[in-house]
């Protein structure tokens, strides 16, 4: 099957999952009791896909959605702050067609930038559960697995860092340096850099070889 079409069938296995019961019961109750500014909003209120253009070579990783922000619009960072600075700064470097995004319907796209989430579902005080987190690290691995062209990862956050790190180390099946330092001797081609901007830790490595890993299983 065309990689495209199956990274849009696990989006569509994603807007069905059920596997948190306390995440699921948690979307449904901010769906009920809306902030007076969005009372007119119909709430998406499941977990949301991950977007953007399936050749990327850029990866941002989110932690998870806002309850007010993408769990209102359906879309990862549309219509909260964190999705303004954000995409306004994809905008400003060519990989967004506009600089914001407040509903998903009015033709945001990006270009050789694909955004995902360590998990899809809004958490209570945006804190996940290490089982949550669990529970949907399948998602994040399978689109590591379809997204092939990626080369930067950029985690947005620490939890999102290290979760992607766990991730990674789960392919590779060995420890990730940190600063430039080679992954491992015998994987000569596997090798990160941790970069330090603000908030945001870009991870680039060689994602080449962690397809690799994975198609010889
Ligand atoms: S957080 Fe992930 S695994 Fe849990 S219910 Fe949402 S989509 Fe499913």
């Amino acid at each position: 099957m065309n990689f495209k079409r199956e990274l849009e069938n696990l989006q569509k296995v994603v807007i069905q999952c059920h596997k948190c019961p306390r995440l699921v019961a948690y979307l449904k109750e901010v769906s009920r009791n809306k902030p007076k500014r969005f009372r007119d909003w119909d709430y998406w209120g499941k977990p949301l896909p991950s977007f953007g253009d399936p050749t990327a070579r850029f990866l941002i990783i989110g932690l998870a959605p806002a309850a007010n922000g993408g769990n209102r619009t359906g879309r990862m960072f549309t219509g909260d702050r964190s999705g303004e600075w954000l995409f306004g700064a994809l905008h400003r470097f060519g990989f967004a067609n506009q600089p914001n995004s407040s509903r998903r319907d009015d033709d945001f796209a990006l270009s050789d930038c694909y955004i995902t989430a360590t998990i899809r579902c809004a958490p209570p005080d945006n804190k996940p559960l290490p089982e949550e987190i669990e529970n949907c690290r399948p998602y994040f691995l399978r689109e590591l697995d379809l997204l092939k062209s990626v080369r930067v990862l950029v985690p947005l956050g620490q939890i999102a860092f290290t979760k992607m790190l766990k991730s990674l180390r789960m392919i590779l099946r060995c420890d990730l340096s940190l600063r430039g330092q080679p992954i491992k001797e015998n994987l000569p081609k596997a090798v990160c850099f941790l970069l330090f901007f603000y908030f945001f830790s870009p991870l680039v490595l060689d994602v080449e070889h962690i397809h690799n890993t994975i198609s010889q299983g």
